[in-house]
């Protein structure tokens, strides 16, 4: 008797807890990845730590994908961060909670992690195939046959077919964008893919001077054109090439979008954003009356890091050795204005290579969200970031990964069972 047989391309987060759930004693399930090993991106996230999810209540996590959040409900539902957490328990991977409730292992190993999977894959039945590279999912009468492997014209049959190839981003981890070549054959339109929660280089070459320099409680708001279209709390990274960090991670998204369109993208960060412009203005004064006898390039070492102190100077044009109590109430003012909106053009992102995670992907509207399966295709079935939604930093990526591939598993098993 021939088992029914469910194909899993890509072995990352989506498609190895794809795998797992789809396989049982009825359906023999074969995981396709094309490196030579597992789990490259887990690998690397988090620093090497793998933030695998948050702490937060399930409920608000939609809201923490800027792209299609709403898409993830039924799947965050049916696999949740306290699931899935108990999952890598079962593995023996114990987590411990850190600031902004991401999760990592206590191992601060994300091969823990990848360890952990690749014993759920042997302990399921999954056959795992490393460094074979599928090139075509054969579809026929809107319902899909099977996968052709490069180099092959053989058809490798099976009732159903998963797709996690990832997205585009981080290419070096296999991630090249095949799936959608594969969305764009089965009929599936693919919206964009652009890179998100990647640095941001500036026209200015300021930054530069500040390579390495962190700035923590400043805001940083983003503008297209002029108009305000975001802005973020926390902390933000000067780099040799622009900015970079938290804060700038989250409103890059915004300004990958914006620079499609070659619109004007600034960046204006408020390094003092607890104070009004009043109260700032009466700091000021009292530093300057504190320093009233020493140059201007000497009275502002209790306001800023020090490497910064230069780079205000320059561009609020008040000469740095004017004595203090020389300077003009108008300078004063220009100093605050400064100090909360110090402004930056945007020329580009740092691309794909770099970031962090790809927006856009499989347009969520042509797959069910009950099921992950196309609206277009019988038995194909998507999961992870090859779909058409992103998330913020702190464990929101990899959470959706495993929820949507765990879906996609389960649904697909469904699938096979009942239909074939
Ligand atoms: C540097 C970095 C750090 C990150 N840190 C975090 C973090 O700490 N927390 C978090 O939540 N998210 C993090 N992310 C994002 C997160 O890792 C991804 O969103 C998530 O891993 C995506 O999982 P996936 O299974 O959908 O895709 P991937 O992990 O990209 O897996 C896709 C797999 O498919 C394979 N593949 C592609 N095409 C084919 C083909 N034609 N045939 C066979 N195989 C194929 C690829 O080789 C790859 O192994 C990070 C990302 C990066 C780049």
């Amino acid at each position: 008797m021939s088992a029914k047989k469910i194909i899993v391309v890509g072995g990352g987060a989506a498609g190895i807890m794809a795998a797992g759930q789809a396989s049982s004693n009825d359906i023999e399930v074969t995981l396709i990845e094309k490196k030579n090993r597992l789990g490259s991106k887990i690998a690397i996230s988090g620093k090497g730590r793998c933030n695998l999810t948050n702490a937060g209540d399930i409920a608000s996590f939609v809201s923490y994908y800027p792209g299609n959040g709403k898409f993830l409900f039924a799947s965050l539902k049916e696999l949740d961060n306290y699931e899935l957490i108990k999952f890598f328990e079962k593995y023996k991977v114990k987590t411990k909670i850190e600031r902004g409730g991401r999760i990592f292992p206590e191992a601060d190993d994300s091969e823990v992690i990848v360890k952990a999977l690749k014993k759920y894959l042997t302990d399921s039945g999954v056959n795992i195939t490393c460094g074979q590279q599928v090139k075509k999912i054969i579809i026929n009468d809107q319902k899909v046959q099977g996968v052709q492997l490069e180099g092959s014209e053989e058809i490798i049959r099976a009732n159903s077919v998963i797709v996690a190839t990832g997205g585009s981003s981080y290419p070096g981890t296999g991630s090249t964008g095949d799936g959608y070549l594969f969305a764009k054959q089965a009929g599936h339109k693919v919206i964009e893919p652009l890179p998100a929660l990647v640095p941001l280089r500036t026209l200015e070459e300021w930054p530069k001077t500040l390579s390495g320099l962190t700035l923590r409680n400043v805001t940083a708001s983003i503008w297209v054109d002029g108009r305000k279209k975001g802005e973020e709390f926390g902390e933000m990274l000067f780099t040799h090439f622009g900015l970079s960090g938290p804060i700038i991670l989250t409103l890059s998204r915004i300004a990958s979008h914006a620079l499609q369109e070659t619109q004007e993208v600034q960046i204006k960060i408020n390094l003092k954003p607890a104070l009004t412009i009043e109260q700032l203005d009466h700091r000021l004064q009292r530093d300057f009356d504190k320093y009233k006898n020493k140059q201007f390039h000497n009275s502002l070492d209790d306001l800023l890091p020090k490497s910064m102190i230069p780079v205000i100077i320059k561009l609020s044009e008040i000469n740095p050795d004017k004595p203090v109590n020389e300077l003009k109430k108008e300078e004063r003012k220009r100093l605050v204005y400064l100090f909360q909106n110090l402004s930056l053009n945007i020329t580009s992102t740092l691309g794909m290579g770099v970031a962090i995670v790809t927006a856009g992907g499989v347009d969520v509207k042509q797959i069910n969200p009950a099921t992950m399966e196309s609206r277009l295709v019988k038995g194909l079935f998507w999961a992870g970031e090859v779909i058409d939604i992103d998330g913020l930093t702190g464990g929101y990526n990899l959470q959706a990964a495993f929820s949507t591939g765990y879906k996609a598993g389960r649904r697909a098993a469904e699938y096979v069972l009942t239909t074939v």
